[in-house]
């Protein structure tokens, strides 16, 4: 049966056994279960999913847009960069189709005073209010979280395994924003889903617990509790010779391990919460943005000199379609935004836009935002944050526990924190 809001398939869940047992239906997950159904299309393998529809953190929204149609937009993960690999060759595979984001033109930051500045390339340091706000600006539109508030060392893992900071704060022309998927990033899973089989996909069906079966006789096999987000009397026992974790840390950290997982792994996964982004998008009938020369990009601290000023924005892009429909898209990271209606919400993101670019900002075609702090089974976005003094168990943040695998971006090595990360984490659990 369809899931009537998403269209997808809903299979019901029994108690039953299974040779792997994938929770998540994000990008990680679905990519663990197409490497292990490669190796053997014989083993049986259930992907059990929290939410009514695949794609975790990619989320593909249909907006009214220019000239009375409509066009779809990610809510969530958009970008990809060539030196992705890992997700460009995915894309590849997929037959997706990728187009460059648009850059040219100048752009807007308002960083280290009230005075809102344009420019076509990154300036100069000027002082030391410009060079802290500058990098928590950076943290900001990477993690969604002030710099004050993370692991420095942390920082470090997670440029390096990017590349370098060019390549991460979207400056080079390989960056992780330099292209978009026409069509949207949810796709990538949905086509997963028509690979690996949607018949083995159940969705609104929660993991609580794992406990470790035949304990004496050397574990052969671990119980899930699994329960259904739509009828929490309806719990599920599903036995497993194997499970794999494709879930951020931080929900790692809400399930019920028998017996309970070594303490390093659970302080981890305890202390490496979510960041917090609300990402809205807004169409509109024409670019007036480009009209005027410019990019569409626009960077502040959302506060000024004037005290008790402040403003909802850390970013904002251009977010022009494939099909060349425009629209901007942006991001707030202060909670403040979060806990107001989402009418005082709207009007705050389009005046901050209209600050930058003018009154046209306030009437756009179509309107939509989303706090991703709200979302279940996700708790934030876009990736887990180390908050300082909780590095020392991550180096064993991949690391199996028993017949237990742990994938995620958060676990990965290269892009950790992006959708490619999310692919190679996938692909590291071991055969079968
Ligand atoms: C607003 C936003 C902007 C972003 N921008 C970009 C970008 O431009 N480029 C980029 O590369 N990346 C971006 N990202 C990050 C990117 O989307 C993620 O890195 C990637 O999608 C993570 O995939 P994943 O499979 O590791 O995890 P997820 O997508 O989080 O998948 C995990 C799944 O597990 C499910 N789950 C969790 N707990 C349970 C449970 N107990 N039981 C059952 N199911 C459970 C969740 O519902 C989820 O579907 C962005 C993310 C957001 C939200």
């Amino acid at each position: 049966m369809p899931n009537q809001e998403t269209g997808e398939k809903i299979n019901f869940l029994k108690n039953q056994d299974c040779d792997v047992l994938i929770v998540g239906a994000g990008i990680s997950g679905l990519i663990s279960a197409r490497e292990i159904l490669k190796a053997d299309p014989e083993l049986k393998v259930i992907i059990i999913e929290g939410k009514n529809r695949v794609g975790g953190r990619t989320h593909t929204v249909e907006l009214k847009c220019a000239g009375g149609e409509t066009e779809k937009w990610d809510i969530g993960g958009q970008w990809v960069g060539e030196t992705q690999i890992h997700i460009i060759n995915l894309i590849k595979e997929l037959d997706l189709e990728t187009y460059d984001q648009h850059a040219g033109g100048i752009t807007w930051m308002q960083i280290g005073s009230s005075k809102q500045k344009k420019y076509t390339i990154i300036p100069p340091v000027e002082d030391t209010r410009y060079l802290v706000d500058s990098v928590d600006v950076i943290t900001k539109n990477l993690f969604g979280i002030s710099a004050a508030k993370m692991s420095f060392l942390y920082f470090l893992v997670y440029v390096k395994s990017g590349g370098n900071l060019d390549d991460l704060i979207g400056s080079s022309d390989t960056g992780a924003d330099a292209m978009k998927i026409a069509g949207g990033t949810q796709q990538i899973s949905q086509k997963l889903c028509d690979i690996v089989g949607w018949e083995k996909i159940y969705l609104n069906q929660a993991l609580l617990k794992l406990k470790f079966l035949d304990e004496d006789n050397g574990e052969t096999h671990v119980e899930a509790i699994v329960q259904s987000t739509l009828d929490e009397t309806k719990i599920s026992k599903i036995t497993a010779k194997r499970v794999i974790l494709a879930i951020p840390p931080s929900e790692c950290s809400k399930i019920r391990f028998q017996p309970s997982l070594p303490f390093d792994k659970k302080q981890l996964f305890e202390g490496f919460p979510q960041g917090h982004y609300l990402k809205f998008i807004a169409t509109y009938e024409i670019p007036f943005w480009k009209e005027k020369g410019f990019s569409g990009g626009m960077f502040a601290t959302g506060f000024t000199d004037n005290p008790g000023e402040a403003h909802p924005l850390n970013a904002v892009y251009d977010a022009t379609s494939k099909t060349g429909k425009p629209a901007l898209i942006g991001f707030a990271v202060n909670k403040t935004w979060s806990d107001v209606t989402p009418k005082v919400r709207k009007e705050a993101i389009l005046q901050d836009l209209a600050r930058f670019f003018g009154d046209e900002a306030l009437r756009p075609v179509d309107y939509i935002d989303k706090d991703w702090r709200q979302e279940i089974f996700n708790g934030g976005c876009p990736t887990g944050i180390i908050p300082v003094g909780n590095m020392e168990a991550y180096a064993r943040v991949r690391e199996p526990w028993k017949m237990i695998h742990f994938a995620g971006t958060e676990t990965a090595t290269m892009w950790i924190g992006y959708m490619s990360g999310a692919v190679q984490s996938g692909r590291f659990i071991p055969q079968p």
